[in-house]
């Protein structure tokens, strides 16, 4: 089935995305629970908190030197392509994501919400100026510094435990209520509150399609769940539905 309840792609106005971890997979950025989400035998978790980065920023900018140079060698793949490619065909798309890679933008997606920051940019631990991109690998000092008040610079991320930029979602919430279509691809839907857009738009009559290969939570609420990987499915699934086929 790739009918939207019987309507085109050209009867639809308004579509969000929301991606996850999943979506870079298979540009070979690792997911924190999946494979090679450990580094140094250390967990995400344990990392990725102002607690860790409190108790060591060194190593925690350690983590984060590895996981841009790992980003840096990546390409989006067809899934970051398809989502790009669909930015054209509606009036109204907006891609929120939860990842930090930057890969939606080198696609050519424009309008991008980060919910949680993004891995290039780096911000002052005292607040003293805007955030600023620095995309050397590795980073020539670690920790680096703010360069206007030489305090600690921290990644312009979100950690665990930490709120979401405000402004990304609210228009997250915005894209959410008024779409007619929400895909949801590669996130395990559980964390908060990005994994309550989907249930907002199915709240309010939104047809909602997961691209997962592993159920979620959501995977029993939804009008369609494809099980398979975001870079294999997602191709074939938009051309289906332009091209008006049902599979
Ligand atoms: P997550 O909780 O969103 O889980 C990843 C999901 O992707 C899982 O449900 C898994 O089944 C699915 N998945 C795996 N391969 C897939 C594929 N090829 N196609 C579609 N789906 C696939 O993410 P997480 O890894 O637990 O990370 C939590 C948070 O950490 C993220 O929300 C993000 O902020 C950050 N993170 C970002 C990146 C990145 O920027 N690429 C990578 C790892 C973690
Ligand atoms: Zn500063």
């Amino acid at each position: 089935m790739t009918e939207i309840r019987g309507l085109r792609p050209e009867q639809v106005r308004s579509v969000a995305v929301l991606t996850g971890a999943g979506v870079s997979a298979e540009s070979g950025v690792p997911t924190f629970r999946g494979e090679g989400g450990l580094w140094r035998n250390y967990r995400a978790e344990d990392l990725a908190t102002p607690q860790a980065f409190r108790r060591d920023p060194a190593l925690v900018w350690e983590w984060y030197d590895w996981r841009r140079g790992l980003v840096g060698g990546c390409q989006p793949n067809a899934a970051h392509e398809t989502l790009a490619e669909m930015e054209e065909a509606f009036p109204d798309l907006t891609l929120v994501t939860q990842n930090v890679d930057g890969l939606h933008r080198l696609a050519g997606s424009r309008k991008v919400l980060e919910l949680h920051g993004n891995i290039w940019r780096l911000r002052c631990t005292r607040g003293c100026r805007p955030n600023w991109e620095d995309r050397r690998v590795p980073l020539p000092a670690i920790p680096p510094m703010c360069p206007d008040c030489g305090a600690l610079a921290r990644p312009d991320v979100v950690w665990f435990g930490e709120s979401l930029p405000r402004r990304e979602l609210e228009a997250a919430f915005d894209a959410a209520g008024r779409c007619q279509l929400m895909l949801v691809v590669g996130t395990s839907a559980v964390v908060q509150p990005a994994a309550s857009l989907p249930v907002m738009a199915l709240d309010r009559g939104a047809y909602v399609v997961e691209v997962n290969p592993q159920p979620t939570p959501l995977s029993a609420l939804v009008d369609e769940a494809i099980r398979a990987r975001a870079a294999q499915a997602l191709p074939g699934w938009w051309r289906a539905w332009r091209a008006g086929r049902s599979n």
